[in-house]
């Protein structure tokens, strides 16, 4: 199970390097560091908890260390930002995948579970074109756009059921 995560990290490394490649812009060794530690984290992650597990093997790391490796990964759109949560979650593929200029519209979609804090990302380009529409239809540029839903997971709504019967 763990090496199959680091498996799937290591993929989204490979195509993090690939895609700041074909910009020509730099991911230096700590903001990898930093993606990586987005990557392995199961649940989104806040600033402050990143900025510890990076001080495990960058001791002088400071806030502004992990904030700027955060914001070079925002506009990247190698991670994004859950509002909901004030935390941090790598980018399924295919977001930046979009070919250039149709990434800066993509609405990124994410349903969070209140009971284990998973954010699931969503790929769905309908909800994205309905919103662009909308938006359009009012006279409005988006700029981003993030959609967040609550509520629970498959794996948590299977053992609420669970507890719920064995109560009964
Ligand atoms: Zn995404
Ligand atoms: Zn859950």
């Amino acid at each position: 199970m763990a090496a199959e995560f680091s498996r799937r990290t290591e993929g989204l490394l490979d195509r993090a390097d690939t895609i700041c490649e074909r910009r020509g812009a730099n991911l230096t060794e700590l903001r990898r560091h930093v993606l990586d530690l987005v990557l392995d984290a199961a649940s989104p992650t806040g600033a402050y908890e990143l900025l510890d597990r990076l001080r495990r093997t960058r001791r002088a790391a400071a806030p502004p260390t992990i904030y700027r490796a955060l914001d070079f990964l925002l506009e990247h759109g190698l991670i994004h930002r859950v509002e909901r949560l004030s935390a941090f979650v790598g980018c399924v593929a295919g977001c930046t995948a979009a070919p250039d200029g149709e990434s800066h519209t993509h609405a990124a979609q994410f349903l969070i579970c209140r009971d284990c804090g998973r954010a699931i990302e969503l790929q769905d380009r309908h909800v994205s074109a309905v919103l662009a529409r909308a938006a359009r239809d009012a006279g409005f540029t988006i700029a981003s756009a993030t959609i967040e839903a609550e509520g629970l997971c498959s794996t948590c709504r299977a053992s609420a059921t669970a507890r719920t019967s064995v109560s009964v």
